[in-house]
């Protein structure tokens, strides 16, 4: 497994730190809890997108592209990211964004993750929840062809085989601070939705025989889709780097219990996480993924869901920059 066989262009802060909480660790009294800094990659406030979109985008130049076609819901960090990185590539960003909220408050709407793709200058083009997002995306790319661009598909999350290379590489680099600490890692644990961090992940874990066990804590689908989501990207992958059978439908594992009420819709559990690791740990999560998946860490290591753990590494996927947007929507009292 050679990643540099793959184009990539230059846009994350990389090796993101792996830092141990101990505040959070004695407060919950289970094993020693790690972050594994995905929220500092530094491209337009961070976040795990950044490391798929040197994949991609090295894809996208290679193929000579000069605009970005992309979709997300209207607080995509995804969409930010890629907006972020056009820019930095001198390309144009072409944006769909999802209604995916019922009833959005006025923050939700204007700030936040939408407010930062208006100031990268993005071109943004809003769509009722539920929109056939291919039949959109083709529309727009002809519109661009005709218009003599060069448009370039980025889909949802990043999340396709080329994106997921960006951790698989996490995984590769996870495993060189662990060897050079000397740390037991039992369990590494990550927020999934689009799917292609786990997927990445798993692959690396898996076709270095890691024996790291990954678990993905859903943030939209129920479990049997959101495994299957995630296995057949994860198959895509490993044909992709050329270690084809590396993954087995066992190793992939979500819970999707902490989802609550439906995407994007915070739950008192996010809230109390998010409060909880602001205030113990100065670190900041987010209300959509990131928190949620946060509120599972939490209730398994109290339930003694890690049994036997010593060490558990979480991967901070980033996202802070929707606080902003869910201000409204955050029982910060509490
Ligand atoms: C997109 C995102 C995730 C989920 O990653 P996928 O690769 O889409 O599964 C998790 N956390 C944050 C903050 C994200 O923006």
């Amino acid at each position: 497994m050679l990643l540099s066989r793959f184009p990539r262009t230059p846009l994350a802060h990389l090796p993101t730190r792996l830092e141990h909480l101990p505040r959070l660790s004695a407060h919950l009294g289970g094993p020693e809890i790690f972050v594994k800094r995905d929220d500092c990659t530094g491209l337009a406030t961070g976040g795990n997108k950044t490391r798929k979109l040197e994949f991609v985008m090295g894809d996208a130049l290679r193929q000579g592209a000069d605009t970005i076609v992309t979709v997300g819901a209207v607080q995509s960090n995804h969409v930010r990211q890629t907006a972020a990185a056009a820019c930095k590539l001198g390309m144009k960003c072409e944006v769909l964004l999802e209604h995916r909220i019922e009833d959005p408050s006025y923050t939700y709407v204007s700030s936040g993750n939408v407010l930062l793709d208006r100031i990268f200058g993005a071109n943004i083009r809003e769509f009722p929840g539920g929109t056939d997002f291919d039949q959109a995306m083709a529309d727009v790319v002809d519109e661009v062809s005709k218009a003599g661009g060069k448009p370039y598909i980025v889909p949802g999350g990043a999340s396709n085989p080329i994106g997921a290379l960006g951790y698989v590489n996490c995984a590769l680099e996870l495993l060189n601070q662990a060897n050079e600490l000397g740390l037991i890692i039992d369990h590494l644990i990550t927020a999934t939705g689009s799917a292609g961090t786990q997927a990445g992940l798993i692959v690396g874990l898996k076709a270095t025989n890691s024996g790291i066990p990954l678990l993905g804590i859903g943030v939209s689908a129920a479990k049997d889709a959101q495994e299957d989501k995630v296995f057949s990207l994860a198959v895509e992958t490993a044909d992709y780097i050329g270690a084809p059978g590396c993954v087995d439908r066992d190793d992939v594992i979500a819970n999707c219990d902490y989802v609550g009420d439906s995407y994007g819709v915070p739950t008192e559990s996010m809230n109390e996480a998010v409060l909880l690791l602001a205030r113990l740990e100065g670190l900041l999560f987010d209300p959509v993924y990131s928190g949620k998946a946060l509120a599972g860490l939490i209730d398994l290591v109290c339930s003694d869901g890690f049994a036997g753990a010593k060490n558990i590494v979480f991967l901070h996927t980033g996202g802070s920059a929707a606080l902003f947007a869910y201000a409204d929507q955050l029982n910060i009292s509490a």
